[in-house]
C-alpha cells in the first residue's frame, strides 16, 4: 500500500517576467496596430517615417496623478517643468496649462520658457552656466535663481548692487545620500559646510532675498530612501537658516531623476518589474520634511522639477525597415531608418520595440541597427522578435524623455514630431527639417563659391 500523499500548504510567488518560469519566457512583442486612436500606418503615410508621436492625454493623466500622490502626502506641493527633458513649446505648454512651473538650465531655455508666456516669477533658473546678461534678464523678470557655486554668488551680488535690485535666490546643495558616485560637482556640499558658508554670505550681502533651497540628486534614481535623505539634509539647513537669520524659507526644491518605467542596460529586469513607484518616492520626500525640526506651520512649499518620470511614456517612435542581412556570425540584423542620432537614449535604454503589423508567432533573435554610416549605431543588441521584412513598420516606446532634445543632425535631417490630442487628432508640433533649413545657417565665403572639376 503506497502512502498518503503528505499535504502541502499553497505558496504565492511573485514571477520574475523576462526570465524563463514555469509559463516560459516573458516575450513582449505583440503587434501595436494603433496609437490612441490613430493607426501607425497611417501616422507613418501622413508624416513620413521614421516619426516622433506623443500622446497629450499620457501626459495629462500622468502629471495629474503625479500632482496628486504628492498632496495627499504633503500641504504645499508645486511642479515645474524641466524644460531639457523635452522643451518642444507644444509640450511645454500641456504642463504649463495643468499648472506646472518652468524649469530651465540654460538662457536659450530660459527664453524658451519667457516666449512660451511663463511669468517670469515661474520660472526657476538652475544650472552652472548662467552668463552676466542671462542672470540680469532673470533678475529683472523676478525669476527664481539657483546658484551653482561661489562665482556665480559674487556675480549676483555685484549686479544686485549695479541694477539696484533685489534677486531672488537660493542655492543648489549637493549631498551624501548613500547613493553613488555622488553628484558633487552641481551646487554646494552639505557635509563638508560650503553649503551653509554660501547661506551665510548671502545674508551677509544684504542685497539678496534668500527664498529656498534647492537639490537634484542625480537621475533614473532607484531608491526613494535617497530622497527621504536628502529631504532631511535641506529642512535641517533650512531649519538653521531660520534659527540664526529669522526667516522661514518660502521653499525646498527637491529636483527631478524620478525614473520611468524604461528598461535601464545591464538591468536584469524589466523597468516595469524594478522601479519603486511614485508613491514611494513621495512618501520619502513628504516624510523627510514633515519629521524635521520644523514648525508645521512654517513648513516650506514642495517644488519637484521631475523630468523624465513624466514624460518618458507619452513618447513613441515609428520606423520603418530598411532591410535584412546576415551577419557572419549567422545572426539576423535588422536596419531601421532611424538610429541613435535621434533616439540618443538607446545608448542607456533597451528599449521596447514592437511590430506594427500582425506576424507570425515565430521569434528570432536578432541585432537592430540605425541607418547611419557609424559603427555605434546600434539600437538593440540583442531582441527577439518576429522576423521583419523591408518596409514593416516598428513601434518604439517610452522615448518622450531627452530625444528630442538631444538628437543630433548628422548626415539626416531631423524628422517630423506630432502629438496626438484627446479627441484622437494629430498636431504636427515640430516640423522635420528640410535640406535648406540647414544650408540657410552656412555661410560660404567669396573665394570658395566657384570651382572647376
Ligand atoms: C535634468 C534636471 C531635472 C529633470 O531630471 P529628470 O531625470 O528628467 O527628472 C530636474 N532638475 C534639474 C536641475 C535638472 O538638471
Amino acid at each position: 500500500m503506497s502512502e498518503k500523499l503528505r499535504y502541502e500548504r499553497p505558496v504565492i510567488q511573485k514571477l520574475n517576467t523576462g526570465l524563463m518560469n514555469k509559463f516560459g519566457t516573458n516575450l513582449d512583442y505583440s503587434p501595436i496596430i494603433e496609437i490612441e486612436g490613430i493607426e501607425v500606418k497611417k501616422l507613418i503615410e501622413e508624416y513620413g517615417s521614421p516619426l516622433f508621436v506623443l500622446s497629450e492625454n499620457k501626459i495629462r493623466k500622468k502629471y495629474q496623478h503625479a500632482v496628486r500622490t504628492f498632496s495627499s502626502r504633503y500641504p504645499k506641493v508645486q511642479f515645474a517643468w524641466s524644460y531639457k527633458t523635452n522643451y518642444l513649446n507644444a509640450i511645454c505648454s500641456v504642463f504649463h496649462q495643468e499648472g506646472s512651473w518652468a524649469e530651465v538650465v540654460s538662457g536659450f531655455e530660459y527664453e524658451k520658457a519667457l516666449a512660451n508666456n511663463v511669468p517670469g516669477n515661474k520660472i526657476i533658473f538652475n544650472g552652472p552656466d548662467k552668463s552676466n546678461d542671462d542672470l540680469k534678464n532673470a533678475v529683472i523678470h523676478n525669476s527664481m535663481i539657483h546658484i551653482d557655486h561661489l562665482d556665480e554668488l559674487y556675480c549676483l551680488i555685484k549686479l544686485a548692487k549695479e541694477i539696484n535690485a533685489r534677486p531672488r535666490v537660493a542655492i543648489r546643495v549637493n549631498m551624501d545620500t548613500g547613493v553613488y558616485p555622488m553628484w558633487d560637482r552641481f551646487g554646494l556640499n552639505y557635509e563638508n559646510g560650503q553649503a551653509w558658508d554660501a547661506l551665510n554670505k548671502i545674508q551677509a550681502s544684504g542685497v539678496l532675498d534668500l527664498k529656498g533651497l534647492h537639490c537634484h540628486i542625480g537621475t533614473f534614481m532607484l531608491t526613494p530612501n535617497a530622497y527621504g535623505m536628502a529631504a532631511s539634509k535641506l529642512a535641517d539647513l533650512a531649519f538653521r537658516v531660520q534659527q540664526k537669520f529669522g526667516i522661514s524659507l518660502e521653499y525646498i526644491d527637491m529636483g527631478g531623476g524620478l525614473p520611468s518605467s524604461n528598461n535601464l542596460k545591464g538591468a536584469y529586469l524589466p523597468g516595469i518589474d524594478i522601479i519603486p513607484s511614485i508613491d514611494e518616492f513621495a512618501e520619502a520626500i513628504a516624510t523627510g520634511l514633515i519629521n524635521s525640526p520644523i514648525r508645521p506651520e512654517d513648513l516650506p512649499t514642495l517644488i519637484m522639477e521631475s523630468g523624465r518620470a513624466l514624460v518618458d511614456e507619452a513618447g513613441y517612435l515609428l520606423g520603418t525597415v530598411i532591410s535584412n542581412k546576415r551577419l557572419s556570425s549567422g545572426k539576423r540584423a535588422t536596419i531601421m531608418d532611424f538610429g541613435v542620432n535621434i533616439l540618443f537614449t538607446s545608448f542607456w535604454y533597451n528599449h521596447k520595440i514592437n511590430p506594427a503589423q500582425p506576424t507570425t508567432d515565430y521569434l528570432e533573435d536578432m541585432e537592430i541597427f540605425g541607418p547611419l554610416c557609424m559603427n555605434i549605431d546600434v539600437i538593440r543588441e540583442s531582441i527577439s522578435l518576429p522576423p521583419m521584412k523591408k518596409g514593416d513598420q516598428v513601434v518604439v516606446q517610452n522615448v518622450g524623455a531627452y530625444n528630442v532634445t538631444q538628437w543630433m543632425q548628422f548626415i539626416t535631417l531631423r524628422p517630423n514630431v506630432v502629438l496626438i490630442d484627446s479627441n484622437a487628432k494629430a498636431h504636427i508640433i515640430r516640423k522635420k527639417e528640410s535640406t535648406d533649413y540647414i544650408n540657410s545657417m552656412e555661410l560660404v565665403p567669396d573665394h570658395l563659391k566657384s570651382f572647376k572639376l
